[in-house]
Formats: C-alpha cells, sequence, structure tokens
C-alpha cells in the first residue's frame, strides 16, 4: 500500500494522554488507506518551551505506510487533532494530541505550512529516542547528512543571491 519510511510524531500533554496517543493510532487506520507500520514505547517527557507549569508530554513515533501524499497525510493529522479538541492558542501550550509529520521517506518539502524532514526534529531527544526505536538507524544517519549537506547548499546559494 504505497510508501514507506514515513514517521509521525505523536504527543499529548492533557487530559487521558496514553489514550490520546492510542486512539490516534487507530484513527489513522480507521479509513483503510494507511497502515501503522509499528510505534515506539512510550517516553514521558518535560515540556521544551510554552508557559510554565505545563504536566509532562507522552511522547511516541509511528511508521505509517500509505500512498496519501504528503500534504494529504497531513490534512489528516490535523483533522485527528481537532477531533481531539486540539487548540491553537498559545505556542508550545499545552495540548490533548500533537501530530507531527516528521519524514515521508527522503522527500524534502519546504513550503511555508509543510516543511518536511521536520525541521525542529534533530535536536529534540523526545523526538529522536522514540524515533531511533522504530527506524533503521543507517537510514536515519544517512537521511541526517544529506539534509544537513542540502540546508547548508541552499544556505550558500542564499547569501551568494544576497550580494
Ligand atoms: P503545531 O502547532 O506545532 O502542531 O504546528 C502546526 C503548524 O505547523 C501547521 O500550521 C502546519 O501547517 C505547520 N507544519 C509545517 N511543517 C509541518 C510538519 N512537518 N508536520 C506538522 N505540521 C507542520
Amino acid at each position: 500500500m504505497g510508501n514507506g519510511h514515513i514517521y509521525v510524531a505523536l504527543g499529548s500533554n492533557q487530559g487521558p494522554r496514553a489514550e490520546h496517543l492510542r486512539s490516534a493510532l487507530h484513527e489513522l487506520e480507521e479509513r483503510g488507506d494507511i497502515r501503522v507500520l509499528r510505534c515506539s514505547s512510550l517516553h514521558e517527557t518535560a515540556p521544551v518551551g510554552g508557559p510554565a507549569g505545563q504536566r509532562d508530554y507522552l511522547n511516541a513515533v509511528a511508521e505509517l505506510q500509505t500512498a496519501l501524499s504528503p500534504r494529504d497525510l497531513l490534512a489528516r493529522l490535523q483533522q485527528i487533532e481537532q477531533r481531539h479538541g486540539r487548540r491553537r492558542t498559545v505556542r508550545n501550550g499545552p495540548r490533548t494530541l500533537d501530530l507531527d509529520l516528521l519524514l515521508y521517506d527522503d522527500e524534502v518539502i519546504d513550503e511555508p505550512d509543510l516543511t518536511v524532514p521536520h525541521p525542529r526534529m534533530w535536536t529534540r531527544s523526545f523526538v529522536m529516542e522514540p524515533l531511533r526505536e522504530v527506524c533503521e538507524p543507517g537510514w536515519l544517519d544517512g537521511l541526517a547528512r544529506a539534509t544537513r549537506a542540502g540546508r547548508l547548499r541552499s544556505e550558500y546559494f542564499q547569501l551568494r543571491q544576497e550580494q
């Protein structure tokens, strides 16, 4: 059923956290066009940024298989977030369910509302630790090197254009 090597981060720090994550995995599969191949263990982590006094997060990463395009997959993730009562109010504020598209095979997308690989994933241990549980290390390291090289190349050309 379509492409593999697709990874989504799940996080919750409001309400029944584990239940939000578990039901999100079922909801991903309910229309029959996405398969959840595996999911990491749940990691409990302190919130990064946002207002003080938030609860800790439960985080996980799932590997998916789907023929949906990255954009259609993002729309599906946002629908599921909304069903869980996700309100975008305070930046980095508490959330019932946060779903981020981390990687879509080796595709590089740089659009205003969709960046893949997810730009902040490499430095966030609450993403990288569960991701390493479900991802082949050699493939991930190769992609990290290619992403870094790609970013340096585009910064270089941007600088040259500005000169
Ligand atoms: P957040 O509030 O952290 O869930 O961020 C959601 C916003 O980030 C939405 O407006 C998305 O369009 C945008 N976005 C950009 N790239 C991604 C991505 N790879 N995964 C999820 N959201 C993304």
